[in-house]
């Protein structure tokens, strides 16, 4: 069913890089699988989709923009300049919170560093709570421990219309797997466990949210 016809998403997976120095980067164990199956269930349902991805290891979907970005401030930007046009935002890409506060010019070295070696990181920006626009904000939330809690905690301060909390201790659920175990909670604060379930059956389950929040 085309019922996104007309509807411009924007999609932003997989996890950030802040480089350290020309080689080396801070990352985390986002595949970029959520992301990804959400952008392609929107573009089959009608939707136009703008893809801000960090490095990954999967193909371009076809059909869709695809925005290749690497480190959280490359994505904000991408974000900003998409969600100019944009009916709604989906932002399932894990965001390095923090980044190395200067990147070396030169490959850091051992026998320079020596023994031990200090990094100082600083706060990176938090895209969803920062970026403006008449667009419905969809966020996730993965935790290891207080799920709800948590969850219901993003939703409020990042001002999101629905949170897709997942619980990333599940072996079959979160980072790298292709099923998802998630619960949505919406700014109603209405609650929806949904059982274990593909990414794919995953992501057409939150976009049915977002038909009904377009409505309300
Ligand atoms: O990292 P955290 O659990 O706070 O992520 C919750 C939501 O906020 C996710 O949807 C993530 O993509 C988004 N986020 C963001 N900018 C950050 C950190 C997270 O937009 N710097």
């Amino acid at each position: 069913m085309l019922d996104l016809a007309g509807k411009h998403v924007v999609v932003t997976a997989g996890g950030t890089r802040e480089d350290i120095d020309p080689v080396r980067y801070i990352g985390n164990r986002s595949s970029g699988k959520m992301g990804f199956a959400v952008a392609e269930a929107a573009r089959d349902r009608g939707a136009a989709v703008t893809l801000i991805t960090a490095p990954v290891s999967l193909a371009d979907p076809a059909g869709v923009e695809v925005v290749h970005v690497e480190s959280a401030a490359e994505m904000k930007e991408a974000v900003v300049k998409a969600t100019a046009q944009a009916d709604i935002l989906i932002m399932a890409a894990a965001v390095a919170d923090y980044r190395p506060k200067s990147k070396a010019k030169e490959k850091i070295k051992k026998e320079t560093a020596g023994a031990g070696l200090t990094l100082e990181l600083v706060r990176t920006p938090d895209i969803l709570a920062e970026v403006k626009g008449n667009f419905l904000r969809i966020g996730f939330a993965a935790e290891s421990e207080d799920l709800i809690k948590n969850a219901r905690q993003k939703l409020q301060r990042k001002r999101l219309d629905l949170i897709v909390a997942n619980d990333i201790t599940a072996a079959d659920s979160g980072f790298g797997a292709d099923t998802n175990r998630v619960t949505l909670i919406d700014r109603q604060g209405k609650v929806e466990e949904l059982p274990l379930m593909s990414k794919r059956q995953v992501a057409d389950r939150i976009l049915d949210r977002v038909l009904g929040l377009l409505a309300s």
